[in-house]
């Protein structure tokens, strides 16, 4: 009776031995496999007798020989299970698949038992991610090293055109008729837009270029900072501007995140349509993350529209009425996702304001600051505020705002012709 059991119990085992789609096995202290299912056939095309006649050794790849006999040398003496071990296994064609092993030892019988899966597609699948983003990363940094380039180089003609036509409206105004004196100002009102915009495209590429510096700091400084640089706007706006009280020290940028604040409250003040104006900055705490928000009672973003306005270029107003090159929301998105935040807006549509949220990690840790960079003396400068960068409110003009780490000041570099 009980010998037809333990026959019954067997080839019930023996079934579900071969009907897993994982390999599974038995290996001997001496190195050989005792038992193996189909599914070793299956995948790495060997037959069973094959599978056993030869050391287990020989079917790992070369490379992963001596990590192989260290996890076996550590279940062997120290009687540790294998988990999640991973290796490579010859196949009967020549190549090789990725197996991810769990394994124990049963020291009383001299036998280890183990699992493995093939996990060849994850592997592939994860290097061909690694590689995807690598090339990505490269491509970013190549275009960002382009367009710093060729914006620098743009600014050189563009001072150029800016002076002569300076010159041009001091010296020669009496000598043009009315329109003479049309064509010069038109050619000056280009020549600040494409100051505006090369100023916004440096930044933005400056963002990828330039290491960020964490900092702890009080975002409520930061706040006050950007106040001060918008004053004019929010008096000749009749702006009501309402921080909240508990504003949180976080880690960041603070260069980058008080910028990340000016553009959203510059932009508050500039949309706003409104004639009592109220622009409320606030913070809401999450366990991992604090939440920044800038909301405005002005005309709102239609939700179709939500996404496009953080992309480049992108405008939903017309230069006659609003000035602006649409990089802003660009650089705020950069910047915050380079802190591993993210940032959004929420409006319930046309004339019912906007909500501008954007949220920063509580994990970031403060930067290491090398001895080059605390005496200014590194590659690429500081990024801190307190070592002379300005904030950098685009747009601002008034304010010197828009240069950043590094940039020359603007100057003509064209002498007026005749020495004057
Ligand atoms: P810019 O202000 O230079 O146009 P931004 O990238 O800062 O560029 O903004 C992109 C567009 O998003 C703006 O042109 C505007 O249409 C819209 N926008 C931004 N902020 C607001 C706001 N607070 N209220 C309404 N529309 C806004």
């Amino acid at each position: 009776m009980t010998e037809d059991r333990d026959l019954q119990q067997r080839a019930f085992r023996e079934r579900f031995f071969d009907l897993s789609l994982d390999m599974l096995c038995v290996a001997g202290l001496d190195g050989y496999f005792k038992l193996v299912n189909r599914a070793w056939e299956t995948t790495l095309g060997f037959s069973v007798e094959e599978m056993l006649a030869r050391p287990f050794l020989d079917f790992i790849h070369p490379d992963d020989i001596e990590a192989t006999n260290a996890a076996y040398a550590l279940q062997i003496e120290q009687g540790r299970d294998i988990v999640e071990f991973e290796n490579r296994y010859l196949c009967k064609d020549g190549s090789y698949k990725w197996l991810l092993w769990n394994a124990k030892t049963a020291a009383e019988e001299a036998l280890i038992y183990a699992v493995a899966r093939d996990i060849t597609s994850v592997k592939q699948a994860e290097k061909l991610m690694e590689e995807k983003a690598l090339e990505l990363e490269r491509s970013n940094a190549e275009l960002e090293d382009f367009t710093h380039v060729v914006s620098h180089d743009l600014k050189e003609p563009l001072r150029g055109i800016e002076a002569f036509s300076g010159f041009l409206a001091e010296d020669y105004a009496d000598k043009l008729d009315d329109r003479g004196r049309g064509y010069l100002t038109v050619l000056q009102d280009s020549a600040v837009r494409l100051r505006d915009l090369i100023d916004d495209l440096l930044q933005l590429s400056r963002i990828g270029r330039i290491k960020p510096q964490y900092v702890r700091v009080s975002s409520a400084s930061l706040v006050a900072d950007v106040i001060s640089n918008v004053e004019f706007s929010l008096k000749e706006k009749n702006t009501e501007l309402r921080v909240a009280a508990d504003l949180p020290i976080l880690v960041c940028d603070p260069v980058r995140i008080q910028q990340v604040f000016e553009n959203l409250i510059s932009n508050a003040l500039k949309y706003s349509d409104k004639a009592a104006q109220v622009v409320e900055v606030g913070c809401v705490q999450e366990p991992h993350r604090h939440i920044f928000f800038v909301r405005d009672n002005g005309p709102g973003i239609d939700p179709k529209y939500q996404e496009k306005i953080f992309r480049i270029f992108q405008r939903l107003v017309l230069r006659e009425e609003h000035e602006g090159t649409g990089v802003g929301l660009t650089i705020c998105k950069k910047v915050v996702e380079g802190h591993g935040g993210e940032i959004w807006v929420e409006s319930e549509g046309s004339g019912l304001g906007s909500t501008f949220f954007f949220s920063i990690p509580k994990s970031i840790e403060p930067s290491q600051v090398s001895k080059e960079e605390q005496n200014g003396t590194g590659p690429q400068g500081s990024s801190h505020p307190a070592r002379g960068r300005q904030p950098t409110g685009r747009g601002d003009h008034a304010a010197g705002a828009g240069k950043g780490p590094g940039e020359e000041p603007a100057h003509s570099g064209a002498r007026r012709p005749g020495g004057a």
